[in-house]
């Protein structure tokens, strides 16, 4: 395909897909979409391992921007499973005739912008030019895969889980293995344990996970969350994760270290009956600025991992004592510690007895060799910059972002980066991004870049580019907050920390989506500031 458009934007998950309708309904834009998968969702495209579940609620986990497309819409239960999820994007796409725009099985290999337009190519050969270029490619989709010795020679079946075959896999009577123990493989290992013969869990870091308590969604339930629906989604935008902390018993913010020992407790037992991250997170406002404070946290979740896992050396393997709790992304499970007390489920503490090789039929560790016929890899992502640098984007003058961004992303207001005009990045770097209910900030994101650009339609701006001084500003305003927090401390993909040679650097902002919407509100307010408008 050739052609000018007045957008392209890259990706058709959730983001792709609302800036293309934004643009295009709302704003009458001529958008071309491409999307690498056969389909729409992003992410619930591609990650299709068993157990698969977003950790927000369903209500939460939704699209705001459609009134009648939320009262529409009926979920099954507490946390939407990935297929309910990629059936709630298809019926988004055919809602508003998305489908049409996009280009689907093509991958965009470059961008640059010369001649005052963005020239994008892909790996199908298309070649088209675009005023403005999106980029939607998600925080969390450059698949990490680890440079073990020997991992090619394997013979038996291997997948990474966020590149799950669509007709699914059947591991009975089959010895499995899984390398890696974050939230995905938190969800997978104990739906593999369940129809595998023999599992085995590599585990290079004990996690921290929270019980997620998942249950179906009555439909009274749903009725009445929808009655109240723009109240919850009002709370949502103003909160500081994106989701509506409407629990009344969750206890009002107060230091942890400010209640006896007794009564803390019983908060984190609330939290851990409730199920999900927040009120066990948020039960007190320093967890994640106190080591102290979060200490108190910690230790009441490694007792319950001590509790319920029955022979003692596993427990202690999967007890965590290297990072603070919350500051590696908080897992959320459904029987993840109790099926180490299953009889065909080994761990292997790759710390203790590393990984050396894997051989065509196995694992062989330091200590031992684990015999295999599949081998599942969740062993995350290149996390926030990935995706990005896997397409030659240029800016002015031929500068490569790659470039730019080689001792860690900067990013204005984590939307635009100076040198490079008219090129907008859907939850970039220095915005809540991960830190956040993607949806929320997806939408705050894509309305800001519409209005944006209305703005400058209006003033017969052709170009919008982000100020240097700006940037600088806010990168460091980004880092400082971070700093004053424990979360730069763990080894965690919010550093970069599991793609060896990356730059050690927080990424996403951590002031919140409430005070990220008010700034990013002030600065349109005030002309757009931090950003230069031209014509050509
Ligand atoms: P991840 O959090 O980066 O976890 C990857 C795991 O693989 C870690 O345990 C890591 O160990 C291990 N690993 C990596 N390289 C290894 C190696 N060479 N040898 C041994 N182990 C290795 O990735 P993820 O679990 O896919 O999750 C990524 C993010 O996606 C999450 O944090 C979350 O934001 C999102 N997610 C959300 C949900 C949900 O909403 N329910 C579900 C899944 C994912 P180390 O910890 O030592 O690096």
């Amino acid at each position: 395909m050739t052609g000018d458009f007045d957008a392209v934007v890259v990706g058709a998950g959730m983001g792709g897909m609302y800036a293309l309708y934004k643009l295009r309904e709302e704003l009458g834009m001529s958008v071309r979409v491409f999307e690498a998968g056969s389909g729409v969702g992003g992410t619930w495209y591609w990650n299709r391992y068993p157990g698969a579940r977003c950790d927000s609620e369903s209500m939460d986990y939704c699209f705001s921007f459609s009134p009648a497309l939320e009262q529409e819409w009926e979920w099954t239960e507490r946390y939407p499973t990935q297929p309910e999820i990629l059936r709630y994007l298809d019926h988004v796409a055919d809602r508003f005739d998305l489908r049409r725009d996009i280009q689907f099985g093509t991958r965009v290999v470059e961008a640059h912008y010369s001649d005052n337009r963005w020239a994008v190519r892909t790996d199908r050969g298309d070649a088209v030019r675009a005023r403005y270029l999106v980029t939607a490619v998600g925080c969390i989709s450059a698949v990490n895969l680890p440079d073990i010795p020997g991992v090619e020679t394997f013979a038996g079946n291997a997948y990474h889980t966020a590149r799950w075959p669509h007709e699914g896999v059947d591991f009975s009577g089959q010895r499995v293995g899984v390398i890696g123990t974050g939230s995905t493989g938190i969800q997978l290992i104990p739906r593999v344990a369940a129809q595998a013969e023999q599992l085995v869990v590599f585990q290079r870091t004990a996690n921290f996970s929270l019980p997620a308590r998942n249950r179906p969604l009555d439909a009274m339930e749903q009725r009445a969350i929808k009655a109240t629906v723009r109240e919850r989604r009002r709370l949502s935008r103003e909160s500081g994760g994106g989701v509506p902390l409407t629990n009344p018993e969750i206890t009002p913010p107060v230091s942890a270290l400010e209640l006896t020992p007794e009564e803390r407790h019983r908060v984190y037992e609330r939290g851990w009956a409730i199920g999900g991250g927040p009120p066990f997170l948020f039960a007190f406002d320093d967890l994640l600025k106190s080591v102290e404070a979060n200490e108190t946290a910690a230790a009441f979740v490694r007792a319950k991992i001590r509790a319920i896992v029955k022979d003692s050396s596993v427990a202690e393997a999967l007890t965590p004592t290297d990072h603070p709790i919350g500051t590696k992304r908080i897992c959320l499970d459904s029987d993840y510690y109790e099926t180490f007390n299953r009889d065909n489920v080994t761990l292997v503490d790759v710390r203790r007895t590393p990984i050396e090789e894997i051989l065509p039929h196995g694992v062989r560790t330091s200590a031992a060799l684990y015999e295999l016929d599949s081998l599942a890899f969740a062993t995350g992502f290149d996390a926030m910059t990935g995706a990005l640098f896997a397409i030659d984007i240029q800016g002015r003058d031929g500068q490569a972002l790659r470039d730019k961004w080689a001792d860690g992303p900067r990013a204005y207001l984590g939307l635009a980066t100076a040198g490079f005009p008219n090129l907008f990045i859907i939850t970039g770097p220095g915005s809540p991004s991960v830190l956040s209910n993607m949806p929320v900030s997806i939408e705050q994101h894509v309305d800001w870049i519409a209005d944006c650009i209305a703005y400058a339609n209006e003033r017969g701006s052709e170009v919008i580019e982000a100020a240097a001084d700006a940037e600088d500003r806010w990168v460091e305003h980004v880092n400082e907050i971070a700093n004053d927090t424990l979360m730069p401390l763990a080894n965690s993909w919010y550093v970069g920390a599991n793609v060896p040679g990356k730059p050690r650097v927080f990424t996403p902002y951590i002031g919140g989506v409430g005070e990220y919407r008010r700034i990013c509100d002030e600065k349109a307010a005030r002309g757009y500031e931090g950003f230069a408008f031209s014509s050509y």
